[in-house]
């Protein structure tokens, strides 16, 4: 019954992207926090210690992913379990705060909303198994990357990696169509691909193109898609992104240095070529 798995993975769907929305709210702080931390450290190292010193180190509130809970950036208030089911709390609370009545970003319900979509066509074609549960697991670490490069321009290697070795490891174990070496290809031509175009670009103007990080993800989507998708997706995701670029710059919202970040379109790139195949990608942009 192609609709009872759907619906099943819809409603794990809501759930995961509720998490994720914590995931893009949370992670670029973590991570700017472990820099901060590093970067003490070293500054430690150089200069004489203090005797103050130490003290600082308990001080540190725990911040991860699961403590503390979360509050209204408005006014503090605590969220209760009731004001943060998926979707629903949105709709009861009308996108306010129950306490400010500051009003709540349309974005949350979104990611819960394609997350649960996303989910739901994962069970819909692969019936629930670990392909579906593989598949899935793709588009929330695609979600997650998506909302946080928009957000910072930043794709966090806490993410890009594991996708890689999942995608590695779910050709190797057979979970999906695509056959090991395929994969294997597909990454190590995702990431050299782009890393030439980077340098290429660097030389010839100066500045830089885009990050590590899209080479990261790009080889991510080569080994869950295959190299034969390598082309369809960097295809797909210059010409959205080229629109979406032009179209920010005549509103005049380009952001400080003029980056549109590149992730969320090689993002979407691997999205359709999961859903559509990556032939009609081709098609997409008028080619084939
Ligand atoms: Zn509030």
């Amino acid at each position: 019954m192609p609709w009872l798995d759907a619906a099943l993975l819809g409603l794990l769907g809501l759930l995961v992207g509720s998490f994720l929305n914590v995931v893009i709210h949370r992670l670029p702080r973590m991570m700017e926090m472990r820099w901060e931390a590093e970067c003490a450290e070293l500054q430690r190292d150089k200069a004489q210690p203090s005797p103050e010193e130490g003290a600082s180190e308990s001080e540190v509130a725990v911040f991860n992913l699961m403590v503390p809970r979360s509050r209204c950036p408005h006014c503090g208030h605590q969220i209760r379990w009731y004001e943060n089911v998926p979707v629903l709390s949105y709709l009861a609370l009308r996108g306010r705060c129950s306490q400010c009545a500051a009003p709540i970003s349309l974005r949350y319900p979104l990611v819960e909303l394609v997350c649960a979509a996303l989910f739901a066509w994962c069970g819909w074609q692969w019936g629930l198994g670990w392909e579906s549960l593989a598949w899935a697991g793709f588009c929330a670490a695609l979600l997650a990357l998506t909302g946080i490069d928009w957000d910072t321009t930043l794709l966090p290697d806490d993410i890009t990696l594991p996708l890689l070795w999942a995608g590695l490891l779910v050709a190797a174990l057979g979970i999906s169509q695509v056959s090991l070496v395929d994969a294997f290809w597909g990454s190590v031509g995702g990431y050299l691909s782009l890393w030439l175009v980077y340098w290429g670009f660097k030389l010839l103007t100066g500045k830089e193109g885009m990050g590590y990080g899209d080479f990261k993800l790009f080889a991510a989507l080569g080994a869950w898609l295959g190299w034969q998708a390598l082309i369809p997706i960097i295809l797909l995701a210059s010409v959205i992104g080229a629109v979406v670029g032009i179209v920010i710059k005549l509103r005049g919202q380009l952001r400080e240095g003029g980056y549109v970040p590149f992730g969320p379109f090689l993002a979407l790139g691997g999205l359709s070529a999961m859903l559509f195949g990556p032939q009609s990608l081709l098609s997409m942009v008028g080619l084939g």
